[in-house]
């Protein structure tokens, strides 16, 4: 057996592959006039922050957007000085740390805004402020009763000189179902939205595109855009046609032992499968605490040997077998459990298609504390 910790369960990402999908994102993107801000949330979507990154930002992306705070700071420990925006907040956030760093901030409230002015000034910097308004997803952003006055008041901050109003922003709903009538209404809300801060003074830029938009809907590009599940090369709309993404995470581990067992006998907890004749079998030593999804026991295959084979009975917490038939497998082989999908291996789209979730969800759940993160 090879004695290659590495095989056990790594997630290798292609840096060349995500290279690829950004320039393709912000081609789309310049065709329009608007720049590019590459979404490395949750970890870069599990392939890993500041790789994708700095990846990005070499490939054409203008500036990066995280959800939460600790995500922006981090970007900035690694030496990352590009531009870096963050939207989500706790009731108490402090934001000192981050207008130290010169993060951009979200403002969907008089509150949150006063609070920021607060910090900006206590270390007499300005804030760069992007006003969020509720178009329709009812997340954060400002309901539009409370945007006039939201608008009015970030106009003051600007004039006092500690915050400057760099962009209006929303976030759309459904923009991954092409036709679909809230497309529309949450743009015409949000053109709304902007005028109404440009008659209050402002002079914003505008962004609202997450890929799907991007690769569907260049009128709703604006001045900047926001892809992330595209980034990674995994087509949010794969109905529009092929948009030439390349996937970025292959999901590996390797043949631990290999073995025979006879017609008749049955495999892995509750001995939902028996083996119909004498066959080999392979253990796969990764299972559901490594991100196999338990309910994709009976349901799913892995590449190994030079073809797609099944996987037998339950998937447990640390390993799982394949049904390899008489075909010679040998202990230290390389197994894919999933992949772009080049070689003929399962795909990230294809385990969340058979367990009714979203490729979003299995590669931002992959990284865990067994499995390495290769590049
Ligand atoms: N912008 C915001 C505010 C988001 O929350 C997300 C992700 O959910 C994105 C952009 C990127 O969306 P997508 O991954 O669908 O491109």
């Amino acid at each position: 057996m090879s004695d290659q910790p590495v095989h056990r369960a790594d997630l290798r990402i292609d840096v060349g592959a995500i290279r690829h999908n950004v320039r393709v994102l912000s081609a789309r993107a310049r065709e329009s006039g608007a720049r590019t801000m590459t979404i490395v949330k949750s970890d870069g979507y599990g392939h890993g922050a500041v790789t994708v990154g700095r990846a990005a930002l070499e490939s054409g992306a203008d500036c990066l957007g995280v959800a939460s705070p600790g995500e922006a700071l981090q970007l900035r420990a690694a030496g990352i000085t590009a531009p870096v925006f963050c939207w989500l907040y706790v009731v108490d956030e402090d934001f000192a740390p981050m207008i130290a760093e010169d993060v951009e901030l979200s403002a969907s409230s008089l509150e949150v805004l006063q609070r920021i002015e607060a910090a900006a000034t206590a270390q007499d910097r300005i804030a760069r402020v992007h006003l969020k308004i509720d178009t329709g997803l009812s997340r954060s952003g400002c309901p539009a009763e409370l945007w006039p006055a939201l608008v009015e008041a970030a106009a003051k901050a600007e004039a006092d000189g500690h915050v400057e109003v760099v962009a209006v922003w929303s976030h759309l709903a459904c923009a991954d179902e092409l036709d679909h009538p809230s497309i529309e209404e949450q743009a015409e809300r949000f053109r709304r939205a902007h005028e109404q801060a440009r008659a209050a003074g402002l002079n914003p830029i505008r962004h609202l595109a997450n890929s799907a938009a991007v690769l569907t809907r260049p009128d709703l590009h604006f001045e900047l855009v926001r892809p992330g599940i595209a980034v990674y090369g995994l087509d949010p709309v794969p109905q529009d046609g092929d948009h030439g993404l390349r996937p970025a995470m292959t999901f590996r581990s390797s043949v631990a032992l290999t073995k025979r067992i006879a017609a008749g006998e049955s495999v892995s907890y509750g001995h939902t499968w028996t083996a119909e004749r004498a066959t080999g079998l392979a253990l796969v030593p990764v299972g559901y605490a490594d991100g196999v999804p338990r309910t994709l026991s009976g349901r799913m295959s892995v590449w190994l040997a030079g073809r797609r084979r099944p996987v037998v009975g339950r998937v447990c917490m640390d390993q799982l077998v394949v049904d390899c038939g008489d075909d010679e497998v040998r202990e230290g082989d390389e197994v894919l459990l999933f992949g772009p999908g080049d070689r003929g291996e399962p795909t990230a789209a294809e385990w969340a298609e058979e367990i009714g979730t979203i490729h979003y969800e299995i590669v931002t759940g992959m990284y865990r504390p067994r499995v390495t993160r290769t590049v």
